[in-house]
């Protein structure tokens, strides 16, 4: 199905998008590697009309680039699902499946760059090239209120795209912000990864303390 149209373009990049050379590259060596994996640009999952947008920063190798569905498939999936039902975001049980029918409620899950970068770590200028998508879901969703940014760069990507001030807006765990000039608010936590977890970064208490400032914030 053809992805919606906004005046930032397509809300989701085509499946064969060429913006970004490197992760081009990195994708068809798993083409070749995994052919039955999903290795291209992750689109954006979730609920129409959706509350809340949760950000994280690019698809995991074996999570999302393997399955098709953002955080499905590796372990911040299980925290941030499991969390999302708990709060009433999500309905239906968790799978790590594309298909467990699992479903998103008020809610809608993207992530700042849609390809998987090398080491997990996508650079500025692909950061900024597929910006433009997420601004298109934005667009696409004039009913979020709350956004949720897994992580520094998901938090200053989404400031960029509003064209707010970074230096005005500091990430921080548990931080929340009301955006001026928008009916925005963003709320920060450390990525859920396996890394922030099990080196005590962000434990389940930590982020269960996010959701509870968002549920607040949309009950
Ligand atoms: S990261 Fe975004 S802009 Fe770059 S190739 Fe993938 S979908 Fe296209």
């Amino acid at each position: 199905m053809p992805s919606q149209r906004t005046e930032f373009g397509p809300v989701d990049p085509p499946l064969d998008c060429p913006a970004c050379p490197r992760l081009v590259a990195l994708r068809e060596e798993l083409v070749e590697a995994h052919p039955d994996w999903h290795n291209a640009p992750v689109p954006t999952f979730g609920a129409s009309a959706p509350r809340l947008l949760v950000i994280g920063l690019a698809p995991g190798m074996k999570g999302a680039n393997c399955t098709g569905r953002p955080f499905t498939g590796d372990y911040a999936g299980d925290l941030l699902y499991k969390t999302m039902i708990d709060y009433g975001f999500a309905s239906g049980t968790y799978q790590a499946r594309p298909d467990d029918g699992l479903e998103l409620v008020d809610a809608m899950i993207t992530n700042a760059v849609r390809c998987l970068p090398p080491q997990n770590k996508p650079t500025g200028p692909e950061i900024k090239t597929c910006r433009p998508y997420l601004l298109a879901t934005l667009a696409a969703n004039p009913s979020i209120r709350a956004v949720l940014a897994l992580g520094r760069i998901a938090h200053e990507t989404f400031l960029t795209a509003l064209g707010q001030r970074r230096a005005a807006f500091p990430f921080a765990h548990c931080a929340e912000h009301k955006l001026p000039g928008t009916e925005l608010t963003l709320f920060d936590s450390y990525h859920c990864s396996r890394y922030n977890t099990n080196t005590g970064r962000l434990t389940e208490e930590m982020f269960r303390s996010v959701f509870d400032k968002i549920r607040t914030h949309i009950p």
